[in-house]
């Protein structure tokens, strides 16, 4: 399980804050079983450096492991999505793009992702949306007065990053993406 460190924005403030701060990785429980005191457990190899030829690739991510049930969790950075290759920086920009009417053909031409990769994506924003929806308004019940994706996203989006949206969906227990 994978959980999320907010506020680290970038792949470089990721591996300094790593080297300078490791402690502010170690999450307060165990997401597993809720038991505090987690051990360091070393770290895992990441590719998610797509952006500048993958110079920075293997990104470290942090593992911990708890001293009651025994399981591991990760703490990844907020810049770095649980499951998906590309950042969430890429995704945001697909997303609005998407809504907006571009079709996954025309923006895959543009560079990447893929249009398979694109349209992976967009079934899967459009098969959770009501769960996103619920999340992002227990946040703010304002943004209730947008229905639908095209009106919903644009607007939140335009507080927050997709990153600092996807930390609200994972608070109220919801997976992400
Ligand atoms: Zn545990």
């Amino acid at each position: 399980m994978a959980l999320i460190l907010p506020g680290i924005a970038s792949l470089e403030q990721h591996l300094s804050a790593l080297l300078t701060h490791p402690e502010g990785y170690r999450p307060k429980r165990c997401p597993h079983c809720g038991r505090a005191g987690l051990w360091c457990h070393g770290c895992y190899g990441r590719k998610a450096d797509r952006d500048r030829g993958g110079t920075l690739n293997p990104i470290a991510i942090a593992r911990f492991r708890c001293p009651g049930c025994c399981r591991t969790c990760s703490r990844l950075p907020e810049c770095i999505p649980p499951h998906r290759w590309y950042l969430w920086a890429v995704q945001q920009w697909a997303l609005l793009a998407l809504l907006a009417g571009r079709s996954c053909r025309a923006l895959s031409r543009e560079g990447m992702p893929g249009r398979h990769t694109l349209g992976r994506w967009m079934h899967r924003w459009r098969e959770r949306f009501h769960l996103h929806a619920f999340a992002l308004c227990q946040h703010d019940p304002g943004w209730g007065r947008y229905p639908g994706m095209a009106t919903l996203w644009p607007a939140v989006l335009a507080c927050m990053p997709l990153s600092a949206a996807m930390i609200l969906v994972q608070h109220v227990g919801i997976a992400i993406p």
